[in-house]
């Protein structure tokens, strides 16, 4: 034995322990300051465009009176923009943090869909479009997870199958099982996606082109509370998508194990 080659491998294991811890503060630094930059330029183009609004009104925008009803109707919908933002990032900073935990529970998963169709059922005729859910379960299939999470993520895909639908289009839930999973699809006929956007939509404040072009409210966070919120129960989340066709985005679950009651067993009196 070499006390000092030993000790020397110390030294460099330390420092190379050091520098990794290090390197990832940088890469958690990085990562808070591009975070604070997509924020503030989110933040932003509402803003202007609620103050250009305002400023065209204050000149003479008064005077043409069906102009005004315009403006107002645009300034109004880049609030309703800033505030879906502020709901999104209020909800997607608690998640990261950890400040709301999952919260598992046994539940129907047929159940909470039915709940979410119903909420959702004004939305859908408003939007045109015929949202079907292909039972091929029977009702008592259970999952284990957070019952009002996977409420959301379930609103928010169905949500966006309304967003980037087509007029007249469809949207359909369909439930499958595998081994001890439950996967669940929400696929839709509508704009779809490129190709080369599928691996980045998750992202935060991730947009493609022809949404933003669109004019579609969204605060383009979404999809990444969706994610957080599947990874957080440690299952995973897919899309795939043709553009001009239609997408779908599906989800697994953790299906629960049923405890049967025990039968009815007769008790033999002698
Ligand atoms: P938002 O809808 O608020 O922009 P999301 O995170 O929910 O943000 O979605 C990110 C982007 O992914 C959207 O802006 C849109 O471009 C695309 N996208 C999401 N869902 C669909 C869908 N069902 N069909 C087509 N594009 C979609």
């Amino acid at each position: 034995a070499d006390p000092i080659n030993d000790v020397e491998k110390e030294v460099k294991e330390w420092a190379r322990l050091k520098k990794t811890e290090i390197d990832d503060l940088k890469r958690q630094e990085k990562f808070r300051r591009d975070f604070l930059s997509n924020i503030s330029h989110e933040f932003k183009t509402p803003l202007f465009a609620i103050q250009g609004y305002i400023e065209a009104l204050q000149d003479d925008g008064f005077e043409d009176r069906e102009m005004a009803t315009q403006f107002l109707e645009k300034a109004s919908k880049n609030v309703d923009r800033l505030s879906y933002l502020i709901n999104d990032l209020d909800e997607i900073s608690k998640l990261e943090s950890g400040e709301i935990p999952i919260n598992y529970t046994k539940f129907k998963i047929n159940d909470l869909i039915k709940e979410v169709f119903e909420s959702l059922e004004l939305k859908s005729k408003q939007h045109n479009i015929k949202l079907t859910f292909k039972q091929k379960y029977d009702d008592a299939l259970f999952v284990n997870a957070d019952r009002e999470k996977i409420r959301q993520v379930l609103v928010n895909l169905i949500d966006n199958s309304f967003k980037y639908g087509k007029d007249g289009g469809n949207t359909a839930v369909s439930i499958f099982t595998l081994h001890d999973q439950v996967l669940i699809e929400v696929t839709d006929d509508g704009i779809g996606i490129e190709e080369k956007y599928l691996t980045r939509l998750f992202e935060r404040f991730f947009r493609t082109d022809s949404s933003r072009s669109r004019q579609i409210g969204g605060s383009g966070l979404g999809l990444a509370i969706v994610k957080h919120i599947i990874e957080a129960h440690q299952q995973t989340i897919s899309v795939r998508s043709t553009e001009g066709l239609g997408s779908t985005f599906g989800f697994t679950l953790e299906m629960a194990k049923q405890t049967l009651p025990f039968p009815n067993i007769p008790v033999l009196k002698s």
